[in-house]
């Protein structure tokens, strides 16, 4: 049953918990990219400890390194600096542990995550996300990775920009609980997902780990045949009261399990998103050791 996992690609998991686990200060509005300034070598230990629990691809800290995000501390001249600075760190990280591992340039939407009524209009989303693509492939990253994308508009404008700046890009997803195929915004994905026939791989992140296997199943179905499907789900779920609730995949076995649910609903490349660990990460990594290939 677990010899798919041996084909899979093994993702990271959490950067910004992890980074408030070690004392890193992550509060709004500059969230974790805080740690690009005040604690590099602390960010470059939470890349190490992911590939060293087995991650064969990790994703660099430019969650909120947009110029937009960075301008709300009067910051928004120093984008290109600080993303640089976040794909050097990820690279020296992948340097020193695994130099076959692949460094994700990870681009997230411009306003917060969770509110497509947010997003800028898709001109504007367009422009936006181009530059940070640009910046991301200046930097040297192996691959473009559009992520926790929620609305419609802005996840097609960052994947056009994305096609004008570079061959190796991905879009993942961030979709509606209690309905299948239903980006946050309310839109159905199948109206997008012929269009994003040239990502190298579609995925659904910062969903629930317990209940992601659904999703992949779904996207699995309307996808184009060859395209790869990446899941990387949450510890938790959001409560009615837009708080956080932790599940059983707080626990890294109970999350590897899971995530073998996702191989089996069809997809290759696994990992954490929020709330996981370097112990999630090597939990996965297990379960494919110990069913090395016949
Ligand atoms: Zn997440």
């Amino acid at each position: 049953m677990h010899s798919d996992l041996n084909n899979i690609l093994l993702l990271d998991g959490a950067t910004g918990s992890e980074l408030d686990r070690a004392g890193v200060d992550v509060g709004m509005p500059l969230w974790s990219a805080n740690a690009i300034l005040e604690a590099p070598e602390i960010l470059r230990q939470v890349h190490i400890a992911y590939l060293e629990a087995g991650a064969q691809a990790i994703s660099t800290n430019t969650f909120r390194t947009h110029e937009r995000s960075l301008a709300k501390v009067g910051m928004g001249d120093r984008a290109e600096e600080l993303t640089a600075k976040a794909v050097e760190i990820a690279r020296s990280a992948v340097n020193e542990v695994n130099t076959d591992a692949i460094v994700f340039g990870s681009v997230a939407p411009l306003e917060d995550c969770y509110s497509p009524e947010l997003a800028p209009l898709s001109k504007v989303c367009e422009e936006e996300h181009a530059q940070m693509i640009r910046y991301l492939v200046n930097s040297g990253v192996d691959l473009v990775l559009i992520e926790t994308m929620c609305s419609a508009g802005e996840l097609c404008a960052a994947s056009i920009a994305a096609m004008e700046n570079t061959d190796d890009w991905a879009v993942s997803m961030c979709l509606k609980q209690d309905s299948i195929g239903i980006l946050l915004d309310g839109n159905p994905i199948d109206e997008f997902v012929p269009a994003l026939a040239r990502a190298r791989f579609l995925g659904i992140n910062c969903y629930p780990a317990t209940t992601l296997a659904e999703q992949v199943t779904y996207l699995r179905s309307i996808a184009p045949a060859h395209m790869p499907i990446a899941a990387y789900g949450n510890v938790g779920t959001a409560d009615d009261e837009g708080g956080w609730v932790n599940t059983d995949a707080i626990d890294p076995i109970a999350f590897a399990a899971y995530a073998m649910d996702w191989v089996q609903a069809g997809a290759s490349i696994v990992g954490g998103c929020c709330g996981t660990t370097p112990a999630t990460i090597a939990a996965i990594g297990k379960l494919r050791c110990s069913n090395p290939p016949p």
